[in-house]
């Protein structure tokens, strides 16, 4: 399987489609998932190309695990969640949609069962507002 630079994730890097920016710097771009499995689910993307893991340059995964843990941090603090889930998928038939590696940080609220992966689209206001919170926390 090799890297198809016209995924939606290097379209967006590149800045030829829009996202709601949580943060950016020289390793990865942070936005917010359009379609959350619960409020406040947010992608963390590096910019090294690889399809996800299991191609992945382990500098450039070194280099991404710090800020997956401080978007982590201001996820759970921006949203008042519970709990966290870190999610990451490697080929279609394990649930891998878009084919650039990416992290999900997922809030988990007590009592709330997370939505369906690939759900419903979100409100952009809303989606606008968390990614100015959780940027606000980084
Ligand atoms: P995967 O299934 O590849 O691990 O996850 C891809 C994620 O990207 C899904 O959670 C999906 O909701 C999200 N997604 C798909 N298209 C777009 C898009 O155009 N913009 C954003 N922000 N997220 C997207």
């Amino acid at each position: 399987m090799t890297y198809d630079p016209a995924n939606i994730f290097a379209k967006i890097l590149a800045g030829d489609l829009p996202c709601h920016k949580v943060h950016e710097d020289e390793t990865a771009l942070v936005m917010m998932d359009i379609f959350p499995q619960s409020k406040g689910h947010t992608l963390v993307i590096p910019k090294a190309a690889s399809r996800n893991l299991l191609d992945a340059d382990p500098k450039a995964l070194a280099a991404v695990m710090p800020l997956v843990q401080r978007v982590a941090r201001a996820v759970k603090a921006a949203t008042n969640a519970d709990g966290i889930r870190l999610a990451q998928f490697n080929e279609a038939p394990a649930g891998q949609t878009v084919f650039h590696l990416h992290f999900h940080i997922i809030p988990a609220y007590e009592g709330v069962a997370l939505g369906t992966h690939g759900g419903g689209k979100a409100d952009d206001a809303e989606l606008a507002a968390l990614a100015r919170d959780i940027a606000a926390k980084l």
